[in-house]
Protein backbone atom coordinates (compact mmCIF):
# COMPACT_ATOMS: atom_id res chain seq x y z
CA UNK A 1 0.00 0.00 0.00
CA UNK A 2 1.63 3.14 -0.98
CA UNK A 3 1.08 6.33 1.30
CA UNK A 4 1.30 9.65 -0.84
CA UNK A 5 1.86 12.90 0.43
CA UNK A 6 1.77 14.95 -2.72
CA UNK A 7 -0.64 15.61 -5.59
CA UNK A 8 2.37 15.26 -7.88
CA UNK A 9 2.82 12.04 -6.89
CA UNK A 10 -0.24 10.66 -6.65
CA UNK A 11 -0.88 11.53 -10.32
CA UNK A 12 1.99 9.77 -11.26
CA UNK A 13 1.08 6.72 -9.00
CA UNK A 14 -2.73 7.03 -11.12
CA UNK A 15 -0.75 6.84 -14.24
CA UNK A 16 0.60 3.41 -13.80
CA UNK A 17 -3.19 1.80 -12.95
CA UNK A 18 -6.13 0.76 -15.31
CA UNK A 19 -9.19 1.79 -13.30
CA UNK A 20 -9.56 3.32 -9.56
CA UNK A 21 -12.25 3.38 -6.61
CA UNK A 22 -11.94 6.49 -4.48
CA UNK A 23 -13.00 6.61 -0.92
CA UNK A 24 -13.02 10.34 0.50
CA UNK A 25 -12.47 10.56 4.31
CA UNK A 26 -11.93 12.75 6.81
CA UNK A 27 -9.90 9.90 8.61
CA UNK A 28 -9.99 8.37 12.17
CA UNK A 29 -11.81 5.46 10.40
CA UNK A 30 -14.77 2.98 11.75
CA UNK A 31 -16.81 0.38 9.79
CA UNK A 32 -18.74 2.88 8.16
CA UNK A 33 -15.54 4.01 6.62
CA UNK A 34 -14.58 0.60 5.80
CA UNK A 35 -18.03 -0.70 4.42
CA UNK A 36 -16.71 1.81 1.75
CA UNK A 37 -13.76 0.43 1.18
CA UNK A 38 -14.87 -3.05 0.46
CA UNK A 39 -17.71 -1.74 -1.73
CA UNK A 40 -14.80 -0.40 -3.38
CA UNK A 41 -13.05 -3.28 -3.63
CA UNK A 42 -15.74 -5.03 -5.05
CA UNK A 43 -15.96 -2.76 -8.12
CA UNK A 44 -12.46 -4.72 -9.03
CA UNK A 45 -10.64 -1.78 -9.65
CA UNK A 46 -7.43 -0.03 -7.42
CA UNK A 47 -8.74 1.40 -3.84
CA UNK A 48 -7.70 5.22 -3.52
CA UNK A 49 -8.47 6.61 0.18
CA UNK A 50 -7.71 9.78 1.01
CA UNK A 51 -7.47 11.02 4.39
CA UNK A 52 -7.85 14.94 4.16
CA UNK A 53 -9.59 16.80 7.42
CA UNK A 54 -10.56 19.56 5.08
CA UNK A 55 -10.24 23.48 6.59
CA UNK A 56 -12.42 24.50 3.45
CA UNK A 57 -16.00 22.87 5.11
CA UNK A 58 -15.59 23.87 8.31
CA UNK A 59 -17.33 26.72 9.97
CA UNK A 60 -15.73 29.10 12.34
CA UNK A 61 -16.94 27.87 15.59
CA UNK A 62 -16.87 24.31 14.39
CA UNK A 63 -14.70 21.23 15.79
CA UNK A 64 -11.60 21.59 12.76
CA UNK A 65 -9.11 21.46 15.79
CA UNK A 66 -10.96 19.01 18.21
CA UNK A 67 -11.39 16.57 15.08
CA UNK A 68 -9.71 13.46 16.12
CA UNK A 69 -6.75 12.32 13.81
CA UNK A 70 -5.54 8.75 14.34
CA UNK A 71 -3.34 8.67 11.09
CA UNK A 72 -1.34 5.09 12.60
CA UNK A 73 -4.50 3.52 13.29
CA UNK A 74 -6.34 4.57 10.05
CA UNK A 75 -3.06 3.15 7.60
CA UNK A 76 -3.31 -0.39 9.49
CA UNK A 77 -6.84 -0.86 9.03
CA UNK A 78 -6.47 -0.31 5.60
CA UNK A 79 -3.12 -2.32 4.77
CA UNK A 80 -4.99 -4.76 6.12
CA UNK A 81 -8.00 -4.46 3.55
CA UNK A 82 -6.18 -4.62 0.00
CA UNK A 83 -5.88 -0.84 -0.59
CA UNK A 84 -3.40 0.39 -3.14
CA UNK A 85 -2.42 3.75 -2.45
CA UNK A 86 -3.10 6.01 0.73
CA UNK A 87 -3.52 9.99 -0.52
CA UNK A 88 -2.83 12.16 3.08
CA UNK A 89 -2.31 15.83 1.67
CA UNK A 90 -1.19 18.69 3.82
CA UNK A 91 -3.54 21.65 4.16
CA UNK A 92 -0.46 23.35 2.37
CA UNK A 93 -0.31 20.71 -0.24
CA UNK A 94 -4.03 21.16 -1.32
CA UNK A 95 -4.32 24.88 -0.96
CA UNK A 96 -1.34 26.50 -1.76
CA UNK A 97 -1.99 29.95 -1.83
CA UNK A 98 -4.15 29.73 2.02
CA UNK A 99 -7.72 29.31 2.58
CA UNK A 100 -8.22 32.82 2.94
CA UNK A 101 -6.72 34.24 -0.43
CA UNK A 102 -8.65 34.42 -3.46
CA UNK A 103 -9.26 30.34 -5.19
CA UNK A 104 -11.87 28.99 -7.70
CA UNK A 105 -15.04 27.02 -5.59
CA UNK A 106 -17.34 25.31 -6.59
CA UNK A 107 -20.90 26.10 -5.83
CA UNK A 108 -23.64 23.57 -5.62
CA UNK A 109 -26.86 24.99 -6.58
CA UNK A 110 -28.43 26.39 -4.24
CA UNK A 111 -31.15 24.08 -3.57
CA UNK A 112 -29.59 21.63 -2.63
CA UNK A 113 -27.48 23.66 0.18
CA UNK A 114 -29.17 26.23 1.11
CA UNK A 115 -31.26 23.63 3.37
CA UNK A 116 -31.27 21.06 5.96
CA UNK A 117 -27.54 21.14 6.86
CA UNK A 118 -26.24 23.74 4.56
CA UNK A 119 -28.87 26.26 6.32
CA UNK A 120 -26.78 25.91 9.71
CA UNK A 121 -23.33 25.46 8.20
CA UNK A 122 -22.82 27.72 5.57
CA UNK A 123 -19.92 26.96 3.35
CA UNK A 124 -20.03 23.73 4.30
CA UNK A 125 -21.22 22.21 1.02
CA UNK A 126 -18.58 24.76 -0.99
CA UNK A 127 -15.64 23.52 1.19
CA UNK A 128 -17.09 19.86 0.33
CA UNK A 129 -17.52 19.89 -3.51
CA UNK A 130 -14.48 22.08 -4.10
CA UNK A 131 -12.23 19.38 -2.22
CA UNK A 132 -14.52 16.59 -3.69
CA UNK A 133 -13.55 18.25 -6.98
CA UNK A 134 -9.58 18.71 -6.55
CA UNK A 135 -9.69 15.28 -5.22
CA UNK A 136 -11.04 14.08 -8.48
CA UNK A 137 -9.03 15.67 -11.06
CA UNK A 138 -5.73 14.56 -9.01
CA UNK A 139 -6.83 10.75 -8.88
CA UNK A 140 -9.06 10.52 -11.73
CA UNK A 141 -11.33 7.73 -10.45
CA UNK A 142 -13.91 5.88 -12.56
CA UNK A 143 -16.20 5.10 -9.45
CA UNK A 144 -15.87 7.27 -6.62
CA UNK A 145 -18.33 6.14 -2.96
CA UNK A 146 -20.10 7.88 -0.78
CA UNK A 147 -22.27 6.80 2.40
CA UNK A 148 -25.76 7.21 2.80
CA UNK A 149 -25.09 8.76 6.50
CA UNK A 150 -24.15 12.00 5.20
CA UNK A 151 -27.27 12.01 2.31
CA UNK A 152 -27.41 15.66 1.24
CA UNK A 153 -23.64 15.67 0.96
CA UNK A 154 -24.15 12.35 -1.41
CA UNK A 155 -26.65 14.34 -3.77
CA UNK A 156 -24.48 17.62 -4.02
CA UNK A 157 -22.01 14.91 -5.49
CA UNK A 158 -23.90 13.29 -7.69
CA UNK A 159 -25.14 17.10 -8.90
CA UNK A 160 -21.63 17.88 -9.36
CA UNK A 161 -20.91 14.87 -11.39
CA UNK A 162 -23.33 15.60 -13.39
CA UNK A 163 -23.41 19.45 -13.99
CA UNK A 164 -19.44 19.47 -14.02
CA UNK A 165 -19.48 16.12 -16.57
CA UNK A 166 -17.10 14.10 -14.19
CA UNK A 167 -16.69 10.81 -15.79
CA UNK A 168 -16.83 8.93 -12.57
CA UNK A 169 -19.97 6.65 -11.62
CA UNK A 170 -20.87 7.58 -7.90
CA UNK A 171 -21.56 4.90 -5.55
CA UNK A 172 -22.93 4.18 -2.20
CA UNK A 173 -23.14 2.62 0.83
CA UNK A 174 -26.07 1.80 3.47
CA UNK A 175 -25.19 3.30 6.69
CA UNK A 176 -23.58 1.07 9.59
CA UNK A 177 -24.59 1.57 12.79
CA UNK A 178 -23.69 0.31 16.52
CA UNK A 179 -25.38 -2.30 18.01
CA UNK A 180 -27.33 0.46 20.00
CA UNK A 181 -29.07 1.88 16.55
CA UNK A 182 -26.46 4.80 16.45
CA UNK A 183 -24.90 5.78 13.19
CA UNK A 184 -21.01 5.24 13.39
CA UNK A 185 -19.62 8.49 13.22
CA UNK A 186 -16.07 9.77 13.92
CA UNK A 187 -17.99 12.48 15.74
CA UNK A 188 -19.66 10.07 18.19
CA UNK A 189 -16.02 9.79 20.25
CA UNK A 190 -16.90 13.46 21.34
CA UNK A 191 -19.87 11.89 23.59
CA UNK A 192 -19.86 11.22 27.30
CA UNK A 193 -20.87 7.94 28.14
CA UNK A 194 -24.23 9.24 29.60
CA UNK A 195 -24.62 11.04 26.20
CA UNK A 196 -23.70 7.41 24.27
CA UNK A 197 -26.68 6.10 25.78
CA UNK A 198 -29.29 9.07 25.42
CA UNK A 199 -28.05 9.14 21.50
CA UNK A 200 -29.83 6.07 20.68
CA UNK A 201 -32.67 8.07 21.11
CA UNK A 202 -32.72 9.82 17.87
CA UNK A 203 -32.53 6.85 15.62
CA UNK A 204 -34.98 5.21 17.74
CA UNK A 205 -37.25 8.69 16.66
CA UNK A 206 -37.07 8.42 13.51
CA UNK A 207 -37.84 4.34 13.28
CA UNK A 208 -40.78 5.71 15.36
CA UNK A 209 -42.00 7.92 12.41
CA UNK A 210 -41.42 4.93 9.80
CA UNK A 211 -43.10 3.08 11.58
CA UNK A 212 -46.36 5.63 11.43
CA UNK A 213 -45.66 6.47 7.31
CA UNK A 214 -45.46 2.74 6.46
CA UNK A 215 -48.95 2.09 9.30
CA UNK A 216 -50.60 4.89 6.32
CA UNK A 217 -50.20 8.16 8.30
CA UNK A 218 -49.38 10.59 5.98
CA UNK A 219 -49.57 14.18 7.49
CA UNK A 220 -45.56 14.45 7.89
CA UNK A 221 -45.40 17.80 9.63
CA UNK A 222 -47.08 16.45 12.44
CA UNK A 223 -45.45 13.76 12.62
CA UNK A 224 -42.31 16.04 12.11
CA UNK A 225 -43.53 18.36 14.53
CA UNK A 226 -44.08 15.28 17.36
CA UNK A 227 -40.81 13.64 16.86
CA UNK A 228 -38.98 17.21 17.33
CA UNK A 229 -40.87 17.57 20.69
CA UNK A 230 -39.56 14.10 22.14
CA UNK A 231 -35.93 15.16 21.46
CA UNK A 232 -36.48 18.34 22.46
CA UNK A 233 -37.88 17.03 25.75
CA UNK A 234 -35.28 14.71 26.30
CA UNK A 235 -32.64 17.79 26.12
CA UNK A 236 -32.04 17.30 22.24
CA UNK A 237 -31.04 20.66 20.56
CA UNK A 238 -32.80 19.90 16.79
CA UNK A 239 -32.00 21.52 13.79
CA UNK A 240 -34.09 19.97 11.64
CA UNK A 241 -36.10 16.21 11.09
CA UNK A 242 -37.61 16.22 7.81
CA UNK A 243 -39.89 14.11 5.35
CA UNK A 244 -38.31 14.86 1.88
CA UNK A 245 -37.92 12.95 -1.53
CA UNK A 246 -35.24 10.45 -2.14
CA UNK A 247 -34.48 11.43 -5.48
CA UNK A 248 -33.82 15.15 -4.92
CA UNK A 249 -34.82 15.97 -1.18
CA UNK A 250 -37.88 18.19 -1.86
CA UNK A 251 -40.36 18.44 0.67
CA UNK A 252 -42.44 14.84 0.70
CA UNK A 253 -45.73 14.93 -0.77
CA UNK A 254 -47.33 11.88 -2.17
CA UNK A 255 -43.78 10.40 -3.33
CA UNK A 256 -42.92 6.34 -3.00
CA UNK A 257 -39.36 6.75 -2.51
CA UNK A 258 -38.75 8.97 0.97
CA UNK A 259 -36.14 9.70 3.30
CA UNK A 260 -36.15 11.01 6.52
CA UNK A 261 -33.34 13.28 7.88
CA UNK A 262 -32.29 14.08 11.26
CA UNK A 263 -29.40 16.82 12.82
CA UNK A 264 -29.77 17.01 16.12
CA UNK A 265 -27.44 18.49 19.12
CA UNK A 266 -26.71 16.04 21.98
CA UNK A 267 -24.91 18.52 24.68
CA UNK A 268 -21.95 19.32 22.51
CA UNK A 269 -22.21 16.58 19.66
CA UNK A 270 -24.08 17.21 16.35
CA UNK A 271 -25.54 13.94 15.26
CA UNK A 272 -27.01 13.42 11.85
CA UNK A 273 -28.79 10.58 11.03
CA UNK A 274 -31.74 9.17 8.61
CA UNK A 275 -33.70 6.74 6.86
CA UNK A 276 -35.07 5.77 3.38
CA UNK A 277 -38.46 4.58 3.32
CA UNK A 278 -40.61 2.86 0.37
CA UNK A 279 -43.88 3.18 0.68
P1 LIG B 1 -16.09 11.28 6.87
O1 LIG B 1 -14.74 10.71 7.18
O2 LIG B 1 -16.98 11.43 8.05
O3 LIG B 1 -16.01 12.50 5.99
O4 LIG B 1 -16.81 10.19 5.96
C1 LIG B 1 -16.22 9.66 4.81
C2 LIG B 1 -17.24 8.84 4.06
O5 LIG B 1 -17.71 7.79 4.91
C3 LIG B 1 -18.48 9.65 3.66
O6 LIG B 1 -18.89 9.25 2.36
C4 LIG B 1 -19.48 9.26 4.72
O7 LIG B 1 -20.82 9.37 4.27
C5 LIG B 1 -19.11 7.82 4.97
N1 LIG B 1 -19.60 7.38 6.28
C6 LIG B 1 -19.34 7.97 7.49
N2 LIG B 1 -20.00 7.32 8.47
C7 LIG B 1 -20.69 6.31 7.88
C8 LIG B 1 -21.57 5.29 8.36
N3 LIG B 1 -21.88 5.17 9.65
N4 LIG B 1 -22.08 4.42 7.47
C9 LIG B 1 -21.78 4.54 6.14
N5 LIG B 1 -20.97 5.47 5.63
C10 LIG B 1 -20.43 6.35 6.48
Amino acid sequence: MEIIETASKMQAWRKEVDAVAFVPTMGNLHAGHLALVKRAKATGAQVVVSIFVNPLQFGEDEDLDQYPRTLAQDLAQLGALGVGAVFVPTVEELYPNGLESVQTLVNPPTHLIDDLCGRSRPGHFEGVATVVSKFFNIIQPNYALFGEKDYQQLKVIEQMVEDLNYPIEILSAPIIREESGLARSSRNHYLTPQEKEASTLLYQTLKGVEEKILAGERNYQDLEEEAKAKLAAAGWKVDYLTVRVAENLNVATDEQELILLAAATLGETRLLDNIRITL
